[in-house]
């Protein structure tokens, strides 16, 4: 049975903290730890995932701010002076925020919490599925116990490793497999990342990622990214090189309009499409700013009947 967040026609996240958070305007606080990736750094390859620029989703004002505690003290305070914020998340957010050893994490994680701890309510963590381990598991699960609610994002992308091979990935879909298994039983809260839109998978392969996000009972959230390309990115050389296929805006919204209604009906949806700054954007211009493409995208759902969980397959 779907669970009831609100008036969409999916569980969506901003009513999903209005009902936990007795209707306090809660905000994510983007801070930049200053990690690599394992395949930017060498270690598994070089130039990253072939769609990204860190910088295309990285707040301009996280990237300029030298220390962890100046980046969430101007955080917080922009949150609360535009929009009346009164709870925050501490969200590291650019590259792979677990990609350094256990106890250089718990330090950076720390001085983080140790800002404004009365209205810190969450601490949000974005890693790639081989960049955990117990150890890490142990040190987040630690904040939990604290009562911080923690959430772990990690990147699906594809569930096909076909794929993950050609965008330079450097990580399996049994790499994830595995992670999700160490969070099996954890009170942390697992976030998947996807990417539909890749030119050389059909709908109906993309449709199957939602068969593999709901096998995992411990999968609470998603974040659905329609892929789009940027400067900077290595695929962003290759689309000007030789421009291929990406979404409109009315083909991303029949897709999920057919992806929505076989997604879990207790899976709480964090974003169902990706932005990234629009100089930075290559393709494709939606050319409707953040609230407009909302605002078409859960129109188009809810005109086409959407439901989440609506055409869900139990399967063991
Ligand atoms: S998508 Fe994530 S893992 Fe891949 S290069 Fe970018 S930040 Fe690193």
């Amino acid at each position: 049975m779907r669970v009831d967040y609100g008036h969409k026609c999916y569980n969506y996240y901003g009513a999903y903290l209005k009902k936990k958070y007795e209707g306090k305007r809660v905000f994510k606080i983007v801070v930049d730890g200053g990690f690599t990736c394992p395949n930017r750094d060498g270690s598994k390859g070089y130039g990253g995932c072939s769609y990204c620029n860190v910088d295309a989703f990285t707040p301009e004002t996280s990237r300029k701010m030298p220390t962890i505690r100046e980046q969430i003290e101007k955080g917080i305070e922009r949150a609360v002076n535009g929009y009346a914020a009164e709870k925050f998340i501490i969200y590291f957010q650019p590259n792979t925020n677990t990609y350094a050893p256990a106890h250089y994490l718990k330090a950076m994680y720390d001085e983080a919490l140790s800002v404004c701890p009365e209205d810190v309510i969450g601490l949000s963590v974005g890693t790639r599925p081989d960049c955990i381990d117990a150890e890490k598991v142990a040190l987040l699960e630690s904040y939990a116990a604290r009562g911080l609610d923690v959430d772990l994002e990690m990147g699906m992308e594809s569930i096909y490793n076909e794929t993950l091979l050609r965008i330079n990935r450097g990580c399996t879909h049994e790499e994830l497999e595995k992670a999700l298994n160490l969070v099996k039983d954890s009170p942390l809260d697992i976030c998947l990342h996807t990417v539909f839109g890749f030119p050389w998978e059909t709908k109906e392969m993309m449709l199957r990622y939602a068969g593999e996000i709901n096998k995992h009972p411990q999968v609470k959230f998603v974040k659905l990214h329609q892929l789009y390309i940027v400067e900077g990115s290595i695929m962003g050389v290759q689309y000007k090189r030789s421009p291929f296929k990406l979404f409109s805006i009315e083909e991303y919204a029949d897709f999920l309009a057919d992806f929505i209604p076989l997604l879990r009906p207790d899976i709480v949806i964090q974003r169902i499409f990706g932005i990234s700054d629009y100089e930075l954007l290559i393709a494709p211009d939606w050319k409707l700013k953040k609230a407009g493409i909302q605002t078409y995208l859960d129109k188009a759902l809810e005109s086409r009947g959407v439901s989440q969980g609506l055409n869900y397959v139990h399967s063991v």
